[in-house]
């Protein structure tokens, strides 16, 4: 296997300014969407408005925060769980922070690049799917929207990633690093 990138989130300063980019642009076209969908009168529900207007609008808040607070170590438990599944017996995963980010890596492991985007992008998938899904059901879309656009910026990292990936034609494995991701190509012979 030979390197063809080395993707460092903790030290590359030119990445990390890119990745707050991509969060940004993520976290205002979410916002803009929503705010679309708000004044086309989609958003919110008829409950939610109600309660909104009334006194429920700080337990709603609450509620908000809490959701986007319990998704972030959820995200990671997928990651881990997408790890092991795609990993194979014997894949063991570490959970921790660095730089205010949350984690969950196997430093070393080396996927095939289509398997590794699959553990970069599954929780951002899955997640954001809940979020619209379940506050929906209950009756709070504008909840479950806001909290899926939170969500979906915080998962800049991931996309920036797997986008990287993605992009490099020769790209073949996808190795996980302690600080990030590094592209391989598998060489014949
Ligand atoms: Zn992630």
């Amino acid at each position: 296997m030979r390197t063809l990138l080395d993707i460092d989130f903790l030290a590359d300063e030119a990445l990390r300014r890119r990745l707050a980019a991509l969060s940004l642009a993520l976290l205002a076209a979410g916002v803009a969407l929503i705010a679309l969908l708000v004044v086309a009168g989609v958003l919110p529900g008829a409950c939610e408005a109600a309660s909104l207007l009334g006194r429920g609008a700080l337990p709603w808040a609450a509620a908000l925060v809490a959701l986007t607070l319990v998704s972030m170590p959820v995200h990671e438990l997928v990651h881990g769980a997408l790890f092991r599944l795609l990993g194979g017996p014997g894949t063991r995963v570490r959970y921790g922070h660095a730089a205010s980010m949350l984690y969950a890596g196997c430093p070393g492991l080396v996927l095939s690049r289509a398997r590794f985007c699959a553990v970069l992008l599954g929780p951002a998938a899955l997640l954001s799917a809940l979020l619209l899904a379940l506050p929906c059901v209950l009756g709070y879309p504008l909840m479950g929207a806001i909290a899926c656009v939170f969500h979906l910026s915080s998962c800049a990292g991931d996309v920036l990633a797997a986008a990287l990936a993605l992009r490099e034609p020769s790209c073949t494995h996808v190795q996980d690093t302690e600080a990030g991701v590094r592209l391989l190509v598998a060489e014949r012979g």
